[in-house]
């Protein structure tokens, strides 16, 4: 699991889940995860993958240095999966905790991706405010 003190250099090995449903809250996670993936934080990886048991890819998770998991909404689909894998090398963020609301039709902005894209470089560790 990666350390608050030393997750802030090259993050070749954190790996950006999005819940990436329907709903413009997953809109934002999946942006935000693009996101902190353009910067550099960590490398997106396919949650589809480990909802379907593709073991090559649940290896993945369980190697990594910390999976960094992007949920929409309460349902928490990727935190889920994760808790059905076992793997307790996470860390969670819900969009709708930071006071996103879940609207039918809408479509995500950019200061709500932005939001998240905060909380991660907070849940990330000190030095990955960008
Ligand atoms: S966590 Fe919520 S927003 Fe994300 S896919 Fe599941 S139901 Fe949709």
């Amino acid at each position: 699991m990666c350390g608050q003190s030393e997750c802030c250099g090259p993050q070749t090995n954190v790996l950006l889940y999005a819940c990436s449903g329907g709903a413009n809250v997953a809109e934002v996670a999946d942006r935000a995860a693009r996101q902190l993936m353009s910067e550099g934080l960590g490398t997106m990886f396919c949650l589809a993958g480990l909802g379907a048991d593709i073991q090559g890819m649940v290896q993945t998770a369980k190697d990594a240095e910390m999976n960094q998991v992007i949920d929409g909404c309460p349902v928490d689909c990727a935190r889920r999966i994760f808790e059905r894998h076992g793997l307790a090398n996470c860390r969670y963020i819900r969009v709708m905790d930071l006071g996103i609301e879940k609207v039918k039709g809408a479509r995500c902005a950019h200061d709500q991706v932005d939001k998240v894209v905060a909380k991660a470089k907070e849940v990330l560790g000190p030095a990955c405010k960008g």
